[in-house]
């Protein structure tokens, strides 16, 4: 399975809202090749999540999962979302640190729900309906988003976070801590 070239921030797919799969189009050969495509690129990457946008396709799509080959049973699995609905659970928001592989090294302090429900299909086109908490809320939000043109930049509150990876690793996180930020999406 080739990997993907990951589009990056300037790239006009990044800022063009996709449009849902067809009926039909889901169990198509060349779809399910892309998500293939897509899920062998996010582990390329070292990323926990890749959204459609991201590889220059314009389809309501993307993939997330979040393992450590070191600890198995752990983690979030993989899941292929395809024409989301998101739902806030509660109206709070809580700050964590994200990463954009299509915003090579930069990371931010960003605000999200810590709790969503998700409505979508599955890539054999079952529904899905279920509740995403925690990173993985996080994550969600941030695939989300990028189908409809936004990227994690435009979520921040303010710029006083933002920092290079290196940086950020040597003066902002907590030794030892598992924040948003270690992996991008
Ligand atoms: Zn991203």
């Amino acid at each position: 399975m080739p990997v993907l070239p990951i589009v990056r921030l300037g790239h006009p797919a990044l800022r063009t809202p996709a449009e849902p799969l067809p009926a039909g189009r889901l169990e198509e050969a060349a779809t399910q090749r892309l998500i293939d495509d897509m899920i062998e690129t996010m582990r390329a990457a070292d990323g926990v999540g890749l959204a459609a946008p991201q590889v220059g396709t314009g389809w309501q799509l993307f993939v997330y999962e979040a393992v450590d080959a070191a600890r198995p049973g752990e983690g979030i699995p993989l899941r292929v979302v395809v024409n989301p609905m998101l739902v806030p659970d509660g109206h709070e928001l809580v700050y964590d640190w994200e990463g954009c592989l299509s915003i090579p090294d930069l990371r931010g302090l960003v605000p999200r729900h810590p709790a969503v429900r998700v409505r979508a299909l599955d890539r054999a086109g079952n529904p899905l309906d279920y509740l995403a908490e925690g990173f993985e809320a996080r994550i969600v939000q941030h695939e989300f988003d990028h189908l409809n043109g936004v990227v994690f930049l435009d979520r921040m509150r303010d710029f006083q976070s933002l920092a290079f990876y290196e940086e950020w690793e040597r003066y902002l996180v907590e030794p030892g801590a598992a924040p948003g930020g270690a992996r991008p999406e």
